[in-house]
């Protein structure tokens, strides 16, 4: 207990303390250091050339094109900070949001204005320059904002593929591809542990940035064939850039697991906060802002056409600041647009009594740890080798289905937790995104309640007359504090002042409740140091390519944030930059 107590501490230093020691210590040894040559040949490749990626999404990309348009010449500089202005004037509230506003019209909207936007918004300037400032409302603004980004993605963008900012852009994604390895991060204590393996905080050697290290056991994998949910797992957790969802940050494999950096949550998983913390439930205040994020979290899923069919409170975890994000995707499954997943079986269907196997997280007791390992277990089962003969010859009947045939059999389409699970998905029906949105219904009752809509807590019942009170029993809110919080709930959402979704979005709103720093919010934490190896399975060439898919390294936002984040790109970016820059103008 003693050395795990010192490790806690540690940990919680490094958490708390978000100075990046590493990048301290590393520092003098890396002011020397240079970033790589680019490959000459295919400037990107597949990953997208286009503006969005380059110059929007991208944090180091979004830096570099900024830096260019103000050193460029006045129209380019005034394009980039209107388009800053424009943002912070969305992000502001009551006073300082009129303030800003008339700053923006001001700066840009009065022809005199050095700033002017007709120099580069064309058409947008010319319809908004004579407007009242009562009428440049937000609607004028999306269309001047559109204008500008329209005006940037032409010549500004063509002369800034041309630029040294654009070599040095892609001197860092060189940098980005670097091989990562085990050595490359420091490993503290287990946070958790899920089917595949433990989950432990890690840290980045020479940024000291902080994540969370989910291991999945590459042999355990294969004996549970449980490649294809951690590929796609992997494939969503990359492609999520949400404030709400878990971003990956690195994939990478070692001699036994394959693994998966994310962000570090160290404040506990929301179902430990309703049942595990004193008085069962949780704050009105509390829940109506977790229910916001939670919403904008599944909105970005659905925006990508992800359906994540696992919401439930254990998978909405807390960051230290009281922050939550959405985690664990081994249930989530991608749609070809306007798709929905088809459960119906047809002649070209698999044999009925398939039909019946039950697949997904079925957990049995709310309470319990374990009981979503057991369901992990169900379902990728010991009939991966069937699966894969069946799913090779069948010729499914809609596009949707013959997505998610490529990993899974027609059974596995009824998937969730027992208790969270919507009624098309209990009825076998065709389902599409509101399987989610019944889910956070249920989650917001267990927030209040701490019990289930449809199952008491610990009640220990058939998975069987959950499905029956699902599909036919009215929700009941009978609980002794139920009537007063659900009308507060209510009136929250209705309020006038409610959550201002475009400063949550930009991460500006306040969390209600903060974790402790020094308070482990796990059950038993020592409980997990015990991982059962499985030794007697071989490995072979088809899993090394496995293998090799998934340990893709550094991914590009995630990862650029935290060059930034932690000083690095500022320390690299330094003084060659502006030489060539300088040269580049002809100074
Ligand atoms: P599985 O899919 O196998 O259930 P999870 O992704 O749910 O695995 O992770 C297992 C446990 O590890 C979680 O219940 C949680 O306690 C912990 N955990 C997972 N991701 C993080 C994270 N990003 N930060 C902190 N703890 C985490
Ligand atoms: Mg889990
Ligand atoms: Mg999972």
């Amino acid at each position: 207990m003693g050395t795990l107590q010192g490790e806690l501490m540690y940990l919680n230093n490094l958490v708390v303390n978000t100075t990046y020691p590493g990048v301290q210590q590393a520092g003098t040894s890396r002011s020397s250091m240079s970033l790589p040559r680019p490959k000459s040949s295919g400037l990107l490749g597949s990953e997208g050339s286009c503006y969005e990626s380059l110059c929007e999404q991208q944090p180091i990309g979004r830096r570099l094109f900024r830096q260019f348009l103000l050193d460029s010449n006045s129209q380019y500089a005034a394009a980039a900070k209107l388009l800053e202005d424009f943002d912070y004037w969305q992000h502001m509230e009551d006073e300082a949001k009129e303030k800003a506003k008339m700053r923006v019209l001001a700066k840009f909207c009065q022809p005199e204005s050095r700033t002017f936007l007709f120099s580069h918004a064309g058409d947008a300037a010319e319809k908004y320059a004579s407007l009242s400032i009562s009428n440049f409302d937000e609607a004028a603004m999306e269309h001047v904002r559109e204008a500008t980004r329209t005006f940037l993605k032409g010549g500004p963008f063509s002369e800034y593929l041309k630029s040294p900012f654009f070599y040095r852009f892609l001197q860092w994604k060189e940098y980005e591809k670097q091989k990562i390895t085990r050595k490359y991060f420091y490993e503290f204590r287990t946070l958790g542990r899920g089917g595949f393996g433990e989950v432990c905080a890690v840290q980045v050697k020479h940024t000291g940035q902080m994540y969370a290290c989910k291991k999945l056991d590459k042999r355990r994998l294969k004996t549970k064939g449980g490649e294809r949910l951690a590929l796609i797992e992997k494939q969503i957790l990359e492609k999520a850039n949400s404030r709400f969802v878990i971003n990956l940050a690195y994939a990478y494999e070692d001699r036994t697991h394959l693994c998966l950096v994310m962000d570090l949550m160290s404040g506990g998983d929301l179902k430990f906060h309703i049942y595990d913390l004193g008085k069962r439930g949780i704050r009105m205040e509390r829940v109506v802002y977790y229910v916001a994020q939670i919403t904008s979290g599944i909105l970005h899923l659905h925006s990508m056409d992800i359906v994540y069919r696992d919401m439930k409170p254990e998978n909405v975890l807390l960051d230290a600041k009281g922050q939550c994000r959405l985690s664990d995707f081994g249930l989530a499954v991608e749609l070809p647009k306007g798709k929905k997943i088809c459960q119906k079986v047809t002649a070209n269907d698999p044999p009925q009594e398939e039909e019946e196997e039950v697949v997904g997280g079925e957990e049995e007791e709310v309470g319990g740890g374990e009981g979503e390992i057991g369901g992990e277990e169900e379902i990728v089962g010991g009939e991966e080798e069937q699966r894969r003969r069946r799913d090779q010859t069948h010729p499914w009947p809609s596009v949707g289905v013959q997505y998610l045939a490529q990993w899974y059999p027609s059974s596995a389409l009824k998937a969730g937790t027992t208790g969270y699970m919507a009624p098309e998905i209990l009825r076998q029906e065709n389902y599409g995104m509101s399987v989610d949105w019944w889910s956070v219904g249920c989650s917001i009752y267990e927030m209040v309640a701490a019990r289930l809509p449809f199952k008491d807590f610990k009640e220990k019942v058939q998975n069987e007359e959950v499905t029956r009170r699902t599909l036919e029993d009215d929700c009941k809110f009978q609980h002794s504090d139920f009537d007063a919080p659900v009308k507060d709930l209510i009136s929250h959402f209705l309020k006038k002042k409610g959550i201002n979704f475009h400063r949550l979005e930009a991460g500006l709103t306040e969390p209600p409740w903060v974790p402790k720093p020094n308070v482990i919010y796990a059950k038993d934490v020592d409980a997990f140091r015990t991982a059962s190896e499985v030794e007697d399975v071989k490995l072979d060439s088809k899993d090394e390519r496995f293998f090799k898919e998934f340990s893709t390294g550094a991914v590009p936002v995630r990862w650029q944030k935290e060059m930034i984040e932690s000083g690095t790109f500022d320390l690299l970016n330094s003084s060659e930059l502006n030489a060539s820059c300088q040269e580049w103008r002809g100074e």
